[in-house]
Formats: C-alpha cells, structure tokens, sequence
C-alpha cells in the first residue's frame, strides 16, 4: 500500500477509515456511529461503543501472553528490576482497583498519581482505567506549587504517591512536597495511599494517609470486574508541560484513544504482540501515558519502566537493557540523545544491539547533527515525531509499517492519517505555499485519540486553540512550520518564540539553527531582548564542544565572530545576534524543553518567576555570569 493512497482515504473518509482501525480493539458493546461532529470542533468518536483501556492493554493479553513478560520495571537508582508478566500485572492492577475501590473511588472520581517511576505507578494508571476512575499524573519532579495546581483544578478524590524518588544517587523526599501542596490547595482529597520505598521517613496524617503494601494485603486475591466506559467518557487529564506559560488539562476520551494507539503502533511504532518496548520519557508526560503504558500493551508488547538517568553507572546502561530484554524499538528525546553525545560511542558497541530495528524521537526540534550521530552510532533508522500533549499521538511521522518512504533530515516527516495538516499565514489566514513559513495547523475534525476538551472548561479549549483564524475551522499548534515541495514538514519553532528585530520577525529557532551549524557549537538558545533602539534584539547563549577553545576573552571574542559570520551567510546580517555568550549549560524543562522566556526574563533584568519545571538550576547562574564577563 502507498502511504499517500492510504493517507488520502483516511482523510477523504473517517467513517471508513477508522470503523476499519477501531476492530484492532475489544468492544463490550459495539458503537452505532463512528464520527459525531455536529457541535464542532468537539468530536465523538466511536458514539455509543463501550470499552476498557485497562481491558485492552491487561485482560485481553492474560489467555494468550499470560506468562509473556508485560512490565519490566527497572531502576538504577535502587538497584531493583523485576519482570510482572501479563498474568501478574493483571493480579496487581486487580489488587490496586480493589484497594482505591475500598477508599471510596469509582467511576468518573478523579485520582491524582503523583509518583516516581516505579511499577506501582503504572498499576494505579491502570486500576483507575478498570474502575471508570480519571487518572491524572503529575510528574514527579514537581515540586508543591505545580501539584497545587494540579490538585486544585482536578479536585482528585484519592492522590497516590511514594515516599520519595530518586535522581543521580540523591533521594527526593515527594511526601513533604505532597503535604506542602495539600495545605496550599483549597481543594482537599480524601485520601492519600502511599507506597513507602523505604527511601525517606514519612509522616502520615490518621485518617487520610494510607499504605500501599497493607492495603494490598487485604486485596490480595481481588478480582475487580471491568468496568464498562462509553468511548466518549473520560480516561485522563494530562497538564501540557507548560513551556509557554499556564499548563492546559488535556482531557481524554476511552475509545478513541485506544483505537488510536492501536493503529500507531503498527503503522508508526511497528510493535509486535510478545516484543519489547522501551520509551525513555515519563510517566508524568504524555510520551509516558501512550508509549510507556498504554500504546505497547495495548499491542501486547513488554514495556519497560526506567527509573534512572541514560548516563549511571554509565553511558551503557540503556543499551545494555537494549541487549538483556531484546528491544525492537526505542522512543527517547533528542535532549537525551545530546547527553550521550557528550559520552564516548564505546559504551554503545559493547552490546549487542541488533534486536534493535528502529529509534523513535520526539518532544523537541531533532537537528540533524544528533539525528546523525545516534543514527549511525546504533546503526538504525532514527525516526522523528512530532506531535503534543493535546493529540495524545504523532502528527507528523513516517508511517514505516505502511510503505517505506524514507525520512527527511531535518523534517519530522509528512501528516500521520486522520490529521488535516495545513500551514496558514498567520496574517491572512491563506494556505501558505511551499516553502513558505506559516503556523501549522490542523483542521477538524482531530482525529480519535486528540483532546476532548480542556478539563473543565470548554470555553478555554475554543478560545485556545479555535481562535486563531477567523472563520476557519483550525487547531492551532503554536508551532511554525513550512511544508516542502514534496509533502515533508519542517518545524521552525515556537510561534511565541519569534522576537521583532526592526521590524522584521524572526523565528528563534532559525537562528539557533544556523548557530548550531558551526562546528563547535553542541546547543545553543536565542532570546530576543528588550532594545530601544531595534524594538528586540537577539541574543545567544552557546554550550561548545570544546569549552578549551574560548577560555580567554579574547578567544571568546574571535569564536563570536565567527559564529556571528555563519549566520551572516545563512540567515543574513538581521538574524546575527546582538552578542553570543559561552555557558555549560542551559536551562531546560525536566522533559528536555528550552526554557527561553526564563533567559530572557534574566537578560532583561527581571525575575524569572518559579519555575518547578527546570531541570538544573544553576543553569540560570551561568546566564546571569556570562550576561556580567
Ligand atoms: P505548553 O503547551 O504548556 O506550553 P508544551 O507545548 O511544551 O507546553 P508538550 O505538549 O509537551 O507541551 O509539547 C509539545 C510541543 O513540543 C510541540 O508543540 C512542539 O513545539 C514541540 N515538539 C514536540 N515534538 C517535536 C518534534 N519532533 N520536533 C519539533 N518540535 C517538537
Ligand atoms: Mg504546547
């Protein structure tokens, strides 16, 4: 089948399409509609059909894979890997629903999971998809203003959390951070069940702190029967990372997004029922909820929970759960990619890799630099996905399980099926041309397994995301992008990541872009700041390969001017930053995003606010240090 034919019918009809997708799932009872769309742009998919993630990743799997392995939970920071095979995960998500039934959660209560990356994170996930309860996981690198208002707006009846995680060796203690941010919030759960890791003392408060490993005991031998959801009922609310400001709650749907996952994990992920799949990402982020928990085991496939950094005990240690556990596919962030970069390529030909068939990336730009060198270090194709919290799925990709169109270096690839991929001028609201930069946009309706709404608030969701053009019918990403000739999209950035230079706008991200083009450069982050005389000006901040050459004032000076005649060349003198300073490190969201506005709240002399999300700190130290050199 050629990936165009196929696209074109999933767009030209749904009906057909995805009534032919939905029977890769079980259905309890069979849906009367595929598609309702007569409020747009809310869509309805699979009306009337009743199902079960927790069905459909567990019970479904127990007769035919019930020994096969199913998660296997590995964590370098304690030591501890153990496998639970399919007939295991399904006594223990059992156990779990018995347990949060027991504390009073049923059908449509909100659970709010705020765990590190332990097994016991995901059987909660999947104990409140059995029961019709709302899981919603925070990240566990929070700290207590973002979990307040988490808890605030998703007003959980049960929160689940641990004692602490663990970072690189170092302890984090969550339950004072918990109990911090239940003081904080006005709404207040009933209970609290926490698994105690033996990690950090806890003090628990009678009456609403309850303990896993005991409560467990009492539902040992729990048989939880599933509970049926229309496809349209809730299964999660995910919060956006918040990058650009106040985090959205993504609400999801039942049906819809197993279907969806279904379908992308043959054509996108390739997966096979009785391989191993291993998503470095999170559970707290939306690459965790599909292709952590839901996505491989709904294709019944291992999945395998890492809690641990890519780089301890050493640079080896993914490739040698690669090597034990037989992985056939991958999906990390090119922000990992970058640290193993900096490692020396031995690490990797120790082991044997070749049950590896392909890498999957996503969650920022992939510059072709690091593109190439993983690519060729592993010796597989690296494919690139774009894609957000609110779609749950790519939207850009290469559908390798449809035909084998190659990748394009720089390009996340062409429209994944279902999704009406447009690039609009942002002025005029026309379709924009080859070539031609504009904002990506998709047209409804969004295909199954996208947001339902914004938990809570409708108006939000309109306002948000259906308000950028007047009279169209379009999501707005937020990103720019250009389509190219031949049907391949290129991501340009954010579109509040443009500065004004003169008048003219220029995308941060191409002027990163062309920095990163010298060889020296490993990363680099551009701001636009405040001038009075230009409006904005850009300015660099650059990590180098080599720190040894740009260590006197004056070999800074010259490596700037160089840098500065690169992007002459490239982009032309308006896109040469004002100055390009030298740092170690920059200031990154715990999921590997470029926090550009907090560097450019610190150039202009103004707090960066909190900012829970970083993932290092002294990084903005360094902005502050090089900004006086
Ligand atoms: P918020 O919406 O709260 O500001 P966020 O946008 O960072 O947070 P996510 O949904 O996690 O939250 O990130 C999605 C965004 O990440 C995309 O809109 C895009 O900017 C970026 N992104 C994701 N994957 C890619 C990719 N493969 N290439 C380029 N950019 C990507
Ligand atoms: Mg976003």
């Amino acid at each position: 089948m050629n990936y165009s034919d196929f696209y074109q019918r999933s767009v030209d009809d749904p009906n057909g399409f995805w009534a032919d997708e939905a029977r890769r799932i079980h259905w309890q009872e069979p849906f009367s509609r595929v598609l309702d769309y007569s409020k747009p742009p809310f869509t309805r998919w699979f009306v009337g059909g009743k199902t079960n993630l927790c069905y459909n990743a567990v019970d479904r799997w127990t007769g035919s894979q019930g020994d096969k392995p199913a998660l296997i939970a590995i964590s370098t920071e304690t030591g501890s890997e153990k496998t639970y095979t399919f007939a295991e995960l399904h006594a223990e998500v059992n156990r779990a629903a018995a347990m949060m039934q027991s504390l009073a959660v049923g059908k449509g209560d909100r659970v709010l999971i705020y765990m590190p990356m332990i097994a016991e994170a995901v059987f909660a996930m999947l104990a409140c998809a059995r029961i019709g309860a709302i899981h919603s996981v925070v990240f566990g690198g929070f700290a207590s203003n973002s979990l307040a208002s988490r808890i605030e707006d998703a007003t959980p009846k049960l929160v689940v959390s641990a004692d602490a995680g663990s970072r690189g060796g170092k302890v984090v203690a969550y339950k004072p951070l918990l109990d911090e941010a239940i003081r904080m919030a006005q709404h207040k759960p009933d209970h609290v069940l926490l698994v105690d890791r033996g990690l950090a003392a806890m003090e628990r408060v009678p009456g609403r702190d309850v303990d896993y490993a005991e409560l467990r005991e009492k539902h040992a031998d729990a048989q939880v029967p599933v509970t049926w959801l229309e496809s349209n009922e809730s299964s999660y609310i995910l919060y956006t990372s918040g990058t650009t400001g106040k985090p959205k709650g993504v609400q999801r749907d039942v049906g819809g997004y197993a279907v969806a996952l279904a379908a992308s994990m043959d054509y996108i992920f390739g997966g096979k029922a009785g391989e191993t799949y291993f998503c470095t990402s999170d559970i707290g982020w939306v690459v965790g909820h599909s292709y952590i928990v839901y996505g491989p085991l709904i294709a019944g496939m291992a999945t395998v929970l890492y809690e641990g950094l890519p780089i301890r005990p050493d640079a080896g240690i993914w490739w040698s759960i690669v090597e034990k556990y037989k992985v056939s596919r991958m999906f990390s962030a090119p922000t990992a990619v970058r640290v193993l970069k900096k490692q020396p390529p031995e690490f990797m030909k120790k082991h044997d890799l070749s049950s590896l068939k392909t890498l999957y990336l996503a969650g920022e730009p992939l510059d072709e630099s690091t593109s190439e060198w993983i690519s060729s270090a592993l010796d597989v194709p690296v494919i690139d996905n774009y894609w957000q919290t609110e779609t749950g799925w790519p939207i850009l990709s290469i559908a390798r399980g449809v035909d084998d169109r190659p990748a394009r270096l720089g390009s996340p690839g062409v429209p994944m099926y279902g999704y009406k991929v447009k690039i609009l001028n942002e002025g005029t609201g026309k379709t924009c041309g080859a070539n031609e930069k504009g904002v990506v946009v998709i047209e409804g309706p969004l295909p199954p397994g996208c947001m339902q709404t914004v938990y809570g608030d409708d108006r939000r969701f309109l306002d948000t995301y259906w308000s950028n053009f007047a009279d169209q019918q379009a999501y707005s990403t937020f990103d720019w992008g250009i389509r190219d000739a031949d049907g391949y999209y290129f991501i340009l950035g954010r579109t509040d990541d443009v500065i004004n230079v003169a008048g003219h706008r220029l995308g941060t991200r191409e002027i990163e872009e062309s920095i990163s083009s010298h060889p020296n450069v490993s990363e680099v982050a551009v701001v636009g700041i405040e001038d009075k005389l230009k409006g904005q000006v850009a300015v660099a901040f650059a990590v180098l390969k080599n720190a040894q050459a740009a260590t006197t004032a004056e070999e800074r000076r010259t490596l700037e001017g160089e840098i500065m005649a690169v992007v002459d060349r490239r982009l032309g003198a308006l896109g040469r930053p004002a100055r390009i300073y030298f740092v170690t490190l920059l200031p990154k969201t715990r999921s590997g995003k470029l926090l550009r506005r907090a560097i450019q709240a610190i150039c202009e002399g103004r707090d960066p606010g909190d900012l829970p999300t970083i993932e290092d700190p002294s990084a903005l130290h360094q902005i502050e240090g090089a900004l006086k050199s």
